[in-house]
């Protein structure tokens, strides 16, 4: 238990940078160009399922926004990244900036009821969800954290209220007031109505980020007033993530495997986790097809071309899926599979995974 309660806050040490969100890398691109020329207008609509990273890619926006060295790469797919170390970006990813506000649909519960309930009265409890699922949480599964028993949960006029208080303040840090809305397609028009006049008259410094997975059930009249960053369909990303990038992600992660280097590990697990669910879900069958593979063709000596690009690793790993683990192993594999069938934490689904089959393997 203590050995998994670690794991736990090591994988709880989150990052809200670009390079952990799932292909958008044309999306992202633009964005960076933009605050590097200082263009940022105050108010935005990131569109796109949170599934497929709108609320990943509209925190990892403020963290590049708000770092103090962002760094830029040459001739990469990206070319751009908050650093991910400076004050800013650790309480950025934490979700703790004091100049960052969140708003999101909240219901009443059976802690926590009243007419006057908002956003604020859930905050731990969303911090928590968003920084466990990884900013990927769906809203089905928020309400499920929340425990709202089937109540739609909503965002009213009490929400809007403190989103025109909150960024009435003066900013903290002396920098940007930061304000992210997540599904903001939630917003009764009271809710609406109220935050049309912050967008009428903005004031200096503020950014207000809404995240909607449709925005046909926004107001016309807000449609107009945000600049609207739209997010690429997971559909197109699966098209790209083809088995090519899956059997560079299994090789790499075969061979962390027998490493066993925490640190290291772990990043291969967040590369897997930034995945959206459904590309988590075919990896592990594409995983599994191999693992078959590799026992049906290594119990007769021949190599398995795993797409590693190296002969080597072809010919000496399928020796290592034998009789005496191929159970373990296609158990391992489908456990994980079973858990993020079902909603569970994807980083601490594949970490678990990763030591089954660490151990798995030893037993060839
Ligand atoms: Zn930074």
């Amino acid at each position: 238990m203590l050995t998994f309660l670690r794991i736990f806050a090591y994988l709880k040490q989150n990052d809200m940078q670009f390079k952990d969100i799932a292909g958008q890398r044309d999306v992202i691109n633009r964005l960076t160009e933009i605050i590097d020329s200082g263009r940022v207008s105050h108010a935005q609509l990131f569109l796109g399922a949170t599934a497929d990273g709108s609320l990943q890619l509209a925190l990892a926006y403020l963290q590049y926004l708000c770092c103090e060295h962002r760094q830029h790469y040459d001739g990469g797919e990206l070319r751009a990244d908050s650093c991910g170390e400076c004050p800013s970006c650790k309480k950025l990813a934490q979700l703790m900036h004091p100049d960052l506000h969140l708003i999101f649909p909240n219901a009443a519960t059976s802690k926590v009821s009243g007419s006057s309930i908002w956003s604020g009265d859930f905050m731990a409890d969303f911090r928590d969800f968003v920084l466990q699922h990884n900013a990927l949480g769906t809203l089905d599964e928020w309400y499920a954290t929340l425990g709202t028993e089937n109540k739609q949960g909503m965002i009213r006029e009490l929400d809007a209220s403190h989103i025109v208080s909150d960024l009435a303040l003066k900013s903290y840090e002396g920098g940007w007031k930061m304000m992210v809305i997540w599904m903001a397609e939630k917003m009764n028009i009271a809710a609406a109505n109220e935050l049309l006049k912050t967008l009428e008259e903005p004031t200096p410094g503020t950014l207000l980020l809404l995240v909607a997975e449709s925005d046909e059930r926004l107001l016309s009249t807000i449609r107009s007033r945000v600049q609207t960053v739209r997010l690429k369909p997971a559909d197109s990303l699966q098209a790209a993530a083809g088995s090519e990038e899956f059997a560079k992600l299994l090789v790499e992660w075969l061979r962390l495997l027998f490493k066993l280097k925490m640190k290291e590990l772990s990043a291969q697990v967040d590369r897997m986790a930034a995945m959206n669910r459904e590309q988590q879900k075919q990896f592990l069958g594409y995983a599994l097809g191999v693992m078959r593979d590799c026992f049906l063709h290594g119990a007769a000596g021949l190599p398995v071309d795993i797409g590693s690009g190296d002969q080597k690793f072809d010919a000496m790993f399928p020796q290592m899926v034998t009789v005496n683990n191929i159970e373990l192993i296609n158990t391992a594999l489908n456990e994980a599979l079973f858990a993020l069938e079902r909603n569970a934490n994807a980083k601490i689904a594949l970490m678990q995974l990763s030591f089954s089959m660490s151990m798995a393997l030893k037993k060839r």
